[in-house]
């Protein structure tokens, strides 16, 4: 079965202003990089409702947000401004995912890649954080379960921030499986190890927080041998990923040193996830990843790695120094899960 992929210029029409790392370029790069894939199904976005949104986010929030569009200019923090197209362009982006969502739930493609700006993981229930108004990955969450019946899913967050706004959406809630690979202490502050969820969502929030210098061998490490069986005992029926591509080596916002097969071998150990408790649902939603370059080209590999068409790696040359810190996190996490 096929890939879907949904991408659209009008995601360029958010304009944060000049000079900000969250520009409409790296929409362009896309755009240009999959005029060169074929085989893609492409699925058209539509814009998310109110009560879509507000499944995760207040509404006195999204009335904030929609209020903007009367304003050329607003910043809800200092990296977070917006123009007058972006609340439009916002909804558009939480629609793509769920359009993308109800195409894989129809079995009209088994997994698909949704492309959007502006990223979602740090908006918080009540506000905008982070370059991010809506957040498109907890709003899909949240849609698995309210109208397509799902009472399992895994949203996996492999940007090199620490996705704050998912992660207390949910942090009370079993339902929904949170796990964040993410630099240490670095922006937003939030995703210390100990960070475990609370009350009926305890053990269902894990944190993997990752000192600056780690890449390709280390991150394989992680999915390996701590995310992939935490997922097996969840079995989640839906596999989600937020995709921020800002954990690259040539990333200018952050420390971190993963290459196109780090993400390439990540998402093929997640879809592998999928394929065994999932039925192979997947949709990855972007989130990060600034090196225009390193976004094309790892958005090229994870879509290569969907199509299931990629040729088998080769283990990584490296060692691995993950070990210290995998053992902590086995560590306060073996109160919840089994290796
Ligand atoms: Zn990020």
């Amino acid at each position: 079965m096929s890939t879907g992929v949904v991408l659209d210029p009008r995601f360029m029409e958010h304009q944060p202003g000049r000079g900000h790392p969250e520009r409409p370029e790296r929409i362009a790069v896309l755009v240009e990089m999959l005029e060169r894939q074929a085989g893609l199904v492409r699925v058209e976005p539509r814009p998310a409702t109110a009560d879509e949104i507000t499944l995760v986010h207040d509404g006195a929030y999204y009335e904030d947000v929609a209020r903007t569009r009367e304003r050329s200019y607003y910043a809800f923090d200092a990296d977070t401004p917006v123009s007058a197209r972006s609340f439009d362009t916002a909804r558009l982006a939480a629609g793509g995912v769920l359009t993308l969502i109800d195409e894989v739930m129809a079995g009209h493609v088994r997994n698909g890649f949704a492309l959007v700006r502006p990223p979602g993981h740090h908006a918080e229930p009540n506000r905008a954080m982070g370059f991010c108004l809506f957040n498109n990955a907890a709003i899909g969450a949240e849609y698995l379960r309210a109208h397509h019946g799902l009472q399992r899913v895994l949203i996996m967050d492999w940007d090199v921030h620490h996705g704050n706004g998912t992660q207390h959406r949910f942090e009370r809630d079993p339902g929904v499986l949170y796990i964040s690979t993410h630099q240490y202490p670095y922006y937003p502050g939030t995703g210390a190890l100990d960070e475990v969820g609370a009350g009926d969502g305890e053990g269902y929030t894990i944190n993997l927080p990752f000192p600056p210098g780690f890449g390709d061998a280390e991150y394989g490490e992680a999915f390996r041998t701590v995310i992939a069986p935490i997922v097996l005992q969840y079995e989640p029926e839906f596999v989600l990923i937020s995709a921020g591509f800002d954990p690259h080596v040539a990333d200018p916002l952050a420390g971190m040193e993963v290459t196109e097969r780090g993400f390439a071998s990540m998402a093929r150990t997640l879809l592998g996830l999928a394929d065994r408790t999932a039925a192979g649902r997947c949709v990855a939603v972007l989130e990060g990843g600034y090196d225009l370059r390193a976004l094309r080209d790892c958005s090229a590999a994870v879509l290569t790695e969907l199509r299931g068409q990629a040729e088998p790696a080769d283990e990584f040359a490296t060692a691995s120094r993950a070990g210290p810190l995998l053992d902590a996190v086995r560590r306060v996490q073996g109160r919840y899960w089994r290796w």
